[in-house]
């Protein structure tokens, strides 16, 4: 099938093995009933894995509308079709507090695109203080935990709440007490620490060498150590150039078979082949937490990444919770509900406080 995605961009023509996991296309649960449309985004998502066109663009939101009208009044209604399928949190507010009736509600949160803005450096990808003071204040009511690729003492910078967990390298380095983690006494730190990988520490070291190495020649690519991954970030990269990093990437990935390859926005991310991901952490999470109980905890996950869609499954699986996807553009997706972008996240956020407060005053919650 021909398609002016894979016209206009150049292809990623990514060798054979290893095909990234995250781009086989999955289950419809959350998108538009056209069978024509899906087929046709299941193509973008796979573009979208290879070449990280994730960001709205025109091009982005083609496939949803015939070609002879794309412009953006098409985009609008594009996106209002897959709002019926997978409505607004915030327009859904009260069927979502109506399900957490007599529920503690357990909030997971991703960070790079759900409470920061993706911007070109990720270095710099930091939180307003606006959304800082709405996480601080949703952690008074609720357990909350960040879920992020990146490594737990990166996303710990920029979030810089001791109140919450944090789940860093997708989960695989989680710290369930945050105030644990300074403890002086190392047995209270490692009985808060789980790291299902840490036997891939010194291959993730050397990987991430030689991913520097051998990208090193290709102007504005960035190899981001994430501990228990590694992120290249193509997003600075010229687009002809886009296939050369693919092709190295792979090719060091050769050197590696116990490493495997997955994508995000922009960003090719290599990590150990072991059976876990956010969605599995998650899982530790609620256990660990003793929030496991179906009958008495409302579980709500909110990310922006194909990562995320792991852990939206979960939710979905356990028939308890639900995912919450943060996109300007319809999207293929195990969430139950939406948010357009940061901001609508900080509004969930802060209506999910107000609501508690005017049911009960803070010192009275139960944490
Ligand atoms: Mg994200």
């Amino acid at each position: 099938m021909s398609d002016h995605v894979a016209k206009s961009q150049p292809v990623l023509a990514l060798p054979s093995n290893p095909i990234p996991s995250s781009v086989t296309p999955k289950s419809l649960s959350c998108s538009s009933p056209s069978v024509t449309y899906i087929s046709r985004r299941t193509l973008v998502e796979v573009a979208d894995g290879l070449l990280g066109v994730m960001t709205p663009s025109p091009t982005h939101m083609k496939p949803s509308v015939n070609s002879d009208s794309d412009g953006p009044s098409d985009e609008v209604s594009a996106y209002k079709a897959w709002l019926a399928t997978c409505p607004s949190a915030l327009s859904s507010f009260n069927q979502i507090i109506g399900s957490a009736q007599g529920k503690k509600i357990a909030l997971f949160l991703d960070y790079d695109g759900t409470l920061s803005p993706i911007v070109n450096d990720p270095d710099k990808a930091f939180m307003s203080p606006e959304m800082r003071a709405a996480v601080k204040n949703v952690a008074k009511f609720f357990p909350t935990a960040i879920v992020s690729g990146r490594s737990r003492d990166k996303v710990f910078e920029f979030v810089n709440l001791k109140e919450l967990c944090y789940a860093g390298s997708h989960g695989m380095d989680i710290m369930l007490s945050c105030a644990d983690s300074e403890s002086k006494i190392e047995d209270d730190k490692e009985a808060k620490l789980f790291q299902p990988a840490s036997e891939f520490l010194p291959m993730i070291i050397e990987a991430y060498n030689s991913l520097v190495e051998a990208t090193r020649s290709i102007r504005g690519a960035n190899v981001e150590n994430n501990k228990f991954c590694v992120s290249v970030h193509y997003r600075n990269v010229d687009k002809q150039d886009w296939n050369s990093v693919a092709q190295l990437v792979n090719d060091v990935l050769k050197s590696f078979p116990r490493l495997k390859l997955t994508t995000g926005r922009k960003v090719l991310e290599v990590r150990p082949v072991i059976d876990w991901d956010k969605g599995k952490a998650v899982e530790f999470l609620l256990q660990s937490l003793r929030l496991d109980d179906i009958g008495s905890v409302l579980p709500i996950y909110i990310g922006d990444d194909r990562t995320d869609e792991d852990a939206f499954k979960v939710l979905r699986q356990r028939n308890s919770g639900y995912g919450i996807l943060v996109s300007q553009v319809p999207k293929e997706t195990e969430a139950f509900y939406s948010l357009r972008n940061p901001s609508q996240v900080k509004e969930f956020l802060d209506s999910l406080v107000r609501w508690k407060e005017q049911a009960q005053p803070v010192h009275d919650q139960e944490r």
